[in-house]
């Protein structure tokens, strides 16, 4: 393997530590304390854990972390009910809900319910405005800690071709107007991309977030390239019965081979999605309040 791997499970560590120092500066200068209100419909299970993890996260940067859990049959009335509340409440800065709801739920009404200001999840069509059209607003978590990566791994990412695999709203349209702010030359590749093997070679930033496991081989990836995997897809393990394991959406060791930095499936982007979640909620807390923002956590 010649590629460096991009160890997101340590840098989300330090953006946590940077959080919880600039959580620890507000309380002790302003007696402010940043809070993230999430809303989770129904039990399932996996969006349990996830918000769990967010919860403990938020407690352990020293932020406030509100969570209101609502029955599988809430009507949009109550759940807008409480998304009203927490619009309304001082003491929350950040809102989120987390997806998926059941069918009679419209995932698109619940964003467009969350104050632009407190969507930390970057979702409602107010925050994607605002980044398309290069203005500030609040981004979506897993873009923004791409962003980061890259930042980190690049530095100066001005005339670089980046190829972005998905054309999601959640993640491949935000990634790529992030890069394109970053002045690279951006594609945006998706299931209609002819000769995508092609398109991939071009790129010396390659961003794969598709959900097909290791559907990016080492030969679509150019030598030196930094390749950020954002595909999670659960497969059973072939070795351990009864347990599972990720696979990203990239061939991991063939395009170690070639890149110059690659993220690892799991331990790469996944962990910044949350320590991402903490900064947008910080970043929220202080421009409702007028404060200087915490440099390097924003777009
Ligand atoms: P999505 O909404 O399903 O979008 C997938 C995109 O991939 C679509 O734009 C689709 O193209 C494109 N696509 C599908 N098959 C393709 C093919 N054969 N060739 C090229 N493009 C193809 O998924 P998403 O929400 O963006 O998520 C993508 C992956 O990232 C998933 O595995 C998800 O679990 C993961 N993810 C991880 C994190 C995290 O780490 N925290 C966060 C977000 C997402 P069309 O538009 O043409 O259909």
């Amino acid at each position: 393997m010649t590629a460096t791997v991009i160890d997101g499970k340590e840098f989300a560590g330090r953006v946590r530590g940077q959080v919880s120092d600039h959580v620890a500066r507000l309380k002790a200068d302003h007696g402010i304390t940043p809070g993230l209100a999430v809303v989770l419909v129904g039990e399932d299970p996996a969006s349990e854990v996830y918000v769990a993890a967010k919860h403990r996260q938020t407690v352990e940067v020293g932020m406030a972390s509100f969570e209101h859990k609502l029955p599988a049959d809430v009507s949009e009335e109550e759940l807008f009910a409480v998304i009203d509340k927490l619009n309304a409440d001082p003491a929350v800065h950040g809102i989120l809900c987390q997806f998926p709801v059941p069918d009679h739920l419209d995932e698109r009404r619940v964003v467009a319910r969350i104050d632009p200001a407190k969507d930390v999840d970057g979702l409602s069509v107010t925050n994607a405005g605002l980044l398309a059209s290069g203005e500030t607003g609040l981004v979506s978590c897993t873009p923004l800690g791409c962003l980061m990566l890259l930042r980190d791994q690049l530095g100066d990412m001005s005339g670089m071709d980046a190829v972005v695999v998905g054309r999601s709203n959640l993640f491949g349209k935000p990634m790529g107007q992030l890069l394109l702010q970053e002045n690279c030359t951006v594609t945006i590749a998706h299931s209609r991309t002819r000769d995508l093997a092609d398109v991939c070679r071009r790129a010396d930033i390659l961003v794969a977030a598709v959900g097909r496991a290791e559907m990016v081989q080492g030969d679509w990836v150019k030598p030196g390239a930094t390749v950020i995997d954002v595909g999670i897809t659960r497969i059973p393990h072939p070795d351990k019965p009864g347990k599972s394991k990720l696979l990203g959406d990239v061939h991991f060791a063939g395009a170690a081979e070639v890149a110059g930095a690659i993220t690892p499936v799991p331990g790469g982007v996944g962990p910044m999605t949350i320590a991402c979640l903490l900064a947008n909620t910080v970043t929220a807390c202080c421009r409702a309040h007028g404060l200087a923002e915490p440099e390097g956590l924003t777009a």
